[in-house]
């Protein structure tokens, strides 16, 4: 038996050190960590930021004792203006107070220059990557909740809005001599039509926030998953005269639940966009390298340019307003989290004919 040898990941490495003695024990320990990639050197916190600025680095280890400035001057700035970047400090003897205001101030570690050994220095740069790494993720979910909770606001204020101005119509409409009953009441109907629009969004907001849940994995026969979908879906296939065909299907490594939402989400796709007498939907799956399952949605409906494929599973992206096709544009944002927390990918193929085709991967059940 052959074993294939993995490289480790080459890192590129700032050092800012003053003493060349000590620059050069840095860099001796750091290329025997067996990590390092490219390593520069700095003499300097200025000569550090240029450095910076002109290429990216993973990891920075800054001296303390620096004339003119200390470290955690360098700390600061250097953590300011690269803020996933992770940087420890090298501390001398004595330093330990130091080295809590390092970390006060964005160091992700701190280690004493008497301990700048290989193995030392390889146990602090991998938890200092992983510490940054959290820390880019935690930054990146701000980011969406941000993002989520302006589109939020925006979708959820627009019906309320409608709904208090048609309760002014009415109350106005009520005060005429002779109110005009038939107005009154499209007024009303536009009311209720607001409430259920929120109603849906609410819902949409829970499936979404539900999809991130804990959920524990099965056998899951994927015919049971469409089943399931194919009833909820019932009443709209019959409505639109639609069919809804598949191929054989397997059995994977994933929750029943959330894996008929996912089909149901895009099948219920297929049949509302589509301007087809007989929108007609074919499931198929077909097996891939490592027991992994392909699996394709295609239908006949619009279809979706090329521009627009990916956007469209972003929470909220909409192609078209509420006018024509009513939706949350939450759909296949919560089919993307599915198909991700069962370790899949998910994306949409242009068809041949008209129509689109949405494919996405799941795991095999073991010995299936
Ligand atoms: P919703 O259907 O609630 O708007 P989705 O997240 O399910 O939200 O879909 C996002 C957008 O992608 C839709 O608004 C629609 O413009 C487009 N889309 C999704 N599925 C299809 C499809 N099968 N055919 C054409 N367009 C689609």
């Amino acid at each position: 038996m052959t074993l294939e040898k993995i490289e480790p990941v080459k890192i590129h490495i700032l050092i800012v050190d003053d003493d060349a003695g000590d620059r050069k024990a840095l860099r001796r320990a750091l290329e025997g960590s067996g990590t390092a990639g490219d390593i520069v050197e700095a003499v300097d916190i200025e000569s550090a930021l240029a450095a910076c600025d002109s290429r990216a680095f993973d990891f920075a280890i800054v001296d303390y004792r620096m004339p003119g400035q200390d470290g955690l001057h360098g700390v600061t700035a250097l953590h300011a203006r690269f803020p996933f970047m992770p940087i420890v400090m090298a501390t001398s003897h004595g330093d330990e107070v130091i080295a809590a205001e390092a970390l006060k101030r964005g160091a992700a570690d701190y280690i004493p220059k008497a301990n700048i050994r290989a193995q030392s220095i390889r146990r602090v740069l991998d938890s200092a990557m992983e510490k940054a790494t959290l820390r880019r993720e935690l930054a990146r979910r701000q980011e969406e909740l941000e993002k989520f909770a302006a589109v939020l606001v925006h979708d959820l204020r627009a019906p309320i809005t409608a709904i208090r101005a048609f309760a002014r119509y009415i109350d106005k409409g009520l005060q005429a001599e002779t109110p005009n009953r038939e107005t009154i009441a499209g007024q009303c109907r536009q009311i209720v039509e607001c409430g259920r629009r929120m109603d849906a969004l609410i819902t949409a907001l829970y499936e979404y926030t539900k999809a991130d849940a804990e959920v524990g994995f099965d056998v899951v026969d994927m015919r049971s998953a469409l089943a399931e979908a194919r009833s909820n879906l019932e009443a709209i296939i019959e409505r639109q005269h639609a069919r809804v065909e598949h191929g054989p299907l397997p059995t994977v490594l994933g929750n029943l639940p959330q894996l008929s939402e996912l089909l149901q989400n895009l099948i219920g796709n297929g049949l509302k966009y589509c301007e087809m007498p007989a929108p007609v939907i074919e499931i198929h799956a077909q097996p891939e390298p490592d027991n992994v399952w392909r699996f394709a949605v295609r239908d006949n409906g619009i279809g979706i340019a090329e521009k627009n494929r990916r956007r469209i599973f972003e929470p909220f992206e909409r192609l078209h307003g509420t006018g024509k096709y009513e939706g949350s544009g939450l759909g296949l944002a919560i089919c993307k989290k599915i198909v991700e927390r069962h370790g899949g990918a998910i994306w949409c193929e242009s068809n041949e004919g008209p129509g689109s085709t949405f494919v996405f991967t799941l795991r095999g059940a073991p010995g299936y």
